[in-house]
């Protein structure tokens, strides 16, 4: 059966849990270039520097800890499994740590290494890179599993399958500014459309059936009433242009 629900969140979904941005203020743009640790190019020129900031991200991420709004879309993805798809643009793996099953990270994992020999993926928990070898083929040609500017993003043709499956339902948008995805273009394709970000924009929010300009933490339970009742009664949200 095809699925009826879509969680797509970013940083905004993680930010009350402490983990820093690049576009919020007192985030990593202030202390970091960019396109030195974020880009192919950075990477290219000055590898250890790379590797060193996504060390620091991964040990930074040791502490944290999910929150509600994790909680939430875990609980729902739980409950409804075959129905709720679960994607993200964060690195970071509260959601995991939330207890929800199966998150398509569209920009890869802070947790893993990749082999630029056979690319095999594996999960070294929070420690760094140094003295790593590749499990499958003992490469040490080996590196983070995040996606950087000028590179592939295998996860987005996912996505966009997705979109085509769940055309016409519900799409739930946490904590994204549409900087990186046109989320307003994606909400086009959906009969109920739900998005959450602290600060209001416009532009985008013009786009959306639903529209909480709130915390994560503090829309998660009407974003969940929503979800709940929608896959309950199959009925989908009010009209357009509704707001709360
Ligand atoms: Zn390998």
């Amino acid at each position: 059966m095809p699925r009826r629900v879509v969680f797509l969140s970013g940083a905004g979904l993680s930010a009350e849990s402490g983990i820093r941005t690049f576009r919020d203020s007192g985030g990593l743009w202030e202390e970091f270039n960019i396109m030195e640790v974020c880009s192919a190019e950075g990477f290219q020129k000055d590898r250890r520097k790379v590797l060193d900031f996504y060390d620091r991200r991964r040990a930074d991420l040791a502490d944290k800890r999910p929150n509600t709004a994790h909680a939430m879309i875990a609980d729902l993805k739980k409950r409804f499994p075959d129905d709720i798809a679960v994607v993200t643009q964060n690195v970071d793996d509260l959601l995991e740590r939330a207890g929800c099953p199966d998150v398509i990270h569209l920009h890869g994992t802070l947790r893993d290494l990749r082999c630029e020999e056979c690319t095999t993926v594996w999960d070294i928990g929070y420690e760094g890179i140094a003295g790593k070898r590749c499990p499958a083929c003992s490469s040490d040609r080996v590196r983070h599993n995040i996606v950087m500017f000028h590179e592939e993003a295998p996860g987005y043709q996912t996505l966009y399958d997705l979109i085509g499956e769940t055309r016409g339902k519900l799409l739930v948008v946490i904590g994204t500014s549409g900087q990186v995805l046109d989320v307003g273009g994606m909400a086009r394709y959906y009969g109920c459309s739900v998005l959450n970000n602290l600060h209001p924009e416009p532009m985008i929010d013009s786009h959306f059936t639903k529209v909480f300009n709130e915390a994560a933490t503090s829309a998660a339970p009407k974003i969940a009433m929503l979800v709940e009742e929608y896959l309950t009664t199959g009925k989908l949200c009010e009209e357009k242009g509704t707001r709360r």
